[in-house]
């Protein structure tokens, strides 16, 4: 799909209303948070240093992790760790490892279905370079953790 810039700040808010609407969240934007979803709490926080394409393609990340967490089997059946979420468990076994890289690579992939399917824009040559760059972060932390 073709996108402009200029667009990304729209799409971020119509993202955030069909999130709101649909999963009863809330979502705060703002320059003291990290990127991150709350699964407690049902809050998903988008750090404003970013540029509106970089707020987009976060939330659209987050919005991953809360379509995991809202299917109570998601990650007893894909994932090693089972119930568990991985942020709870032992961070130097290999199940926590191989659980923490799957859900990543999953809420990058739920998250564009979900944008894809609200007729939402995306770039994937700009999403498949910032996925990328993400879950290399995460399995690099993951195999320092175990093997180094
Ligand atoms: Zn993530």
């Amino acid at each position: 799909m073709k996108t402009k810039f200029s667009d990304y700040k729209e799409h971020y808010y119509k993202l955030e209303e069909f999130a709101r609407n649909e999963f009863d969240v809330n979502i705060v934007l703002d320059s003291i948070y990290e990127d991150y979803f709350y699964e407690m709490i049902s809050l998903i926080t988008i750090g404003k240093k970013q540029n509106w394409r970089g707020r987009y393609y976060s939330l659209l990340h987050e919005i991953g992790h809360l379509i995991i967490s809202k299917d109570n089997d998601y990650r007893e059946t894909y994932y090693p760790l089972g119930k568990q979420h991985y942020i709870h468990a032992n961070h130097n076994s290999k199940k926590a490892y191989i659980s923490l890289v799957f859900e990543e690579l999953d809420a990058w992939k739920l998250g564009l279905l979900y944008v894809k399917n609200k007729g939402l824009i995306y770039d994937l040559e700009y999403y498949h370079k910032i996925m990328t760059e993400n879950v290399m972060s995460h399995a690099l932390y993951g195999i320092k953790k175990l093997y180094f």
